[in-house]
């Protein structure tokens, strides 16, 4: 059943301020409403249960790229469009570039927002392991201050993270110079443009010599309840040489670490699998 509109009430603060006090004078009364480009399917469906929306649109505080010697902030607000097309992004961190071109089509690039892909929670989302792979922070904002948080410890459960109702994401961290001599990304769903991840990763490692692996930082997106650092293979691999025994045994690892599901978009027998071979080709192209 479609959503009878005039059961909706939207609203639009002058500035985040604003938004930050009408979020804390009742939690969980307003919700956020930024690119609309989630919420407004569940919307067209008839089960969006909120009624009240703050339109965090229009925030200049949200749109903001901040780049440091050491970091590069990401405003919440900013699109896929303007993320692909930063200069500083597109050089030093191609793996949200990539993220940002394999989401929806153009319109979808140009409305929606990095900050509605985090806390829509959804485990099949594309920033996610792009971001789990740079190993970015968090940076949650209320009217009691603010929280930087380490990305990797948000999600909780399906469709739960550590983000309380009174809080606004406002910004992406990730560190420059990291070190890395190789990235990897790469997302499977059933069309190349407007498909859903059946299974995607997202990886960054440092490689000695063509031959050793330094350190390397692995992340998986649709292969369980929620977006996963694949620690226990990240921990296998590090230091170790690129032999085809290490990657055998890494694939078997990886395999042990994830739990996909079926549903409508795959069965779980082929999202292993495809989830051990990207590792394959990832750890392959290391090689290079
Ligand atoms: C046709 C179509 C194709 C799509 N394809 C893809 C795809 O390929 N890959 C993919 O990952 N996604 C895809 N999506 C989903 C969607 O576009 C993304 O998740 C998008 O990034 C959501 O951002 P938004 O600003 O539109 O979020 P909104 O819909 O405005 O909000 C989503 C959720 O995030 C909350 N929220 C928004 N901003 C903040 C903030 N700053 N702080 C706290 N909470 C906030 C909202 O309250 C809401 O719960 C697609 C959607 C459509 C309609």
């Amino acid at each position: 059943m479609r959503a009878f509109v005039p059961d909706y009430e939207m609203k639009t603060p002058a500035n985040l301020q604003e938004a930050l006090q009408t979020l804390a004078k009742n939690p969980g009364e307003w919700k956020l409403f930024a690119g609309g480009t989630d919420l407004m399917v569940v919307f067209e469906t008839g089960k969006l249960t909120h009624k009240k929306f703050l339109n965090i649109n229009s925030l200049a505080e949200l749109k903001d790229f901040v780049v440091n010697d050491e970091d590069v902030l990401i405003g919440a607000g900013c699109t896929y469009s303007q993320i692909q097309n930063h200069p500083v992004i597109k050089r030093e961190f191609p793996l949200l570039v990539q993220a940002g071109k394999v989401t929806g089509a153009v319109a979808i690039q140009n409305r929606g927002t990095i900050g509605g892909n985090i806390a829509n929670m959804s485990p099949a989302a594309d920033t996610p392991p792009a971001l789990l792979a740079y190993d970015a922070d968090i940076i949650l904002l209320s009217t009691s201050g603010y929280r930087v948080m380490a990305y990797k410890y948000f999600h909780k459960a399906y469709k739960q993270a550590d983000l309380r109702p009174d809080e606004i994401i406002m910004a992406v961290r990730i560190q420059r110079n990291q070190g890395m001599t190789h990235s990897y990304y790469r997302k499977v769903g059933t069309r190349s443009a407007q498909a859903i991840s059946k299974v995607c990763m997202a990886g960054v490692a440092c490689i000695f010599r063509g031959q050793k692996i330094e350190w390397i930082h692995l992340a998986v997106g649709s292969v369980g309840p929620i977006p996963i650092r694949a620690l226990r293979t990240e921990h296998f691999l590090s230091e170790k040489q690129l032999t085809a025994e290490n990657i055998r045994e890494a694939r078997a690892m990886l395999l042990n670490e994830i739990s996909p599901i079926d549903d409508i978009r795959s069965e779980a027998l082929y999202r292993r699998e495809v989830a051990g071979n990207l590792l394959v080709e990832f750890l392959e192209s290391l090689k290079k």
